[in-house]
């Protein structure tokens, strides 16, 4: 039996696809209910190499939304990377799970995410984002946001080349004096995190397939009052990520 027989079954990925996914090395930062749901998919979709990254522990207010968790993990105060990596080698030993109990910093950005074809962003914060940001415009790989708060969550592709996640908050930042919204205030519907996350993964499949549908823009969607909108991503030639190349969060990486 083969088991992605009804993935290669799929008239865009097909044996050629399948092959293209088991030889991809993806990494995912963050293992709360993004990338619960990210990493989930990618490891039973046969990428063949996934980095699972968080140094957080595993509680109880985790097991609405982070789906990979059970209560005796969280009995456990086990690290999130490490519980994820268990259970999802037990769904599929064919492929490399790696985990890492560590949040990404600077210092440890290329440790982490040098030999990887794509990022996934799968953290809740905004500083972890300009990290692999920078860290993504500099070594040219691409990587893939998602954020999800309440009802309301965005997600977007970042190109090499293309407009970074700088160009986007330039202008988000002018629009929306929300600052640092989180889950811990605002609270999330579990079911809007399985959406954006796997948005994202969807997005991760047709890149490393080499499909020409990657989605432009960001794809922001409302799930309570339903409303979906795709905003334009417009490189800002004076952005001082991918214009100038002046970095904020990985010039510590070598002090
Ligand atoms: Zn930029």
């Amino acid at each position: 039996m083969d088991r992605y027989a009804r993935q290669t079954n799929y008239r865009n990925l097909g044996e050629e696809g399948q092959k293209k996914l088991l030889s991809s090395r993806v990494a995912v930062v963050g293992a709360g209910a993004l990338g619960c749901v990210s990493s989930n998919e990618l490891v039973r979709a046969g990428i063949g190499f996934v980095r699972i990254i968080d140094g957080d522990q595993i509680d109880l207010t985790n097991l609405h939304r982070q789906i990979l968790y059970t209560e005796e993990d969280a009995k456990a105060q086990a690290n999130k990377a490490q519980a994820a990596a268990k259970h999802l080698r037990a769904a599929n030993s064919s492929v490399t799970v790696e985990d890492i109990g560590e949040h990404l910093v600077p210092e440890n950005a290329d440790r982490l995410l040098s030999d990887v074809d794509l990022v996934i962003d799968a953290t809740d914060s905004m500083e972890a984002r300009y990290l692999i940001n920078e860290y993504c415009v500099e070594h040219k790989k691409p990587w893939i946001y998602g954020g999800a708060v309440g009802s309301e969550g965005m997600t977007a592709a970042f190109l090499p080349g293309g407009s970074c996640f700088s160009c986007f908050t330039s202008v988000t930042k002018k629009e929306n004096d929300v600052p640092d919204r989180s889950c811990r205030t605002f609270g999330v519907l579990n079911s809007l995190t399985a959406i954006i996350a796997s948005l994202q993964v969807t997005e991760a499949v047709k890149l490393l397939t080499g499909a020409d549908t990657v989605r432009k823009g960001v794809l922001f969607v409302e799930i309570w009052d339903n409303e979906v909108k795709l905003l334009p991503l417009e490189k800002d030639p004076d952005c001082p990520v991918c214009g100038k190349r002046e970095y904020q969060y990985l010039k510590f990486r070598d002090e």
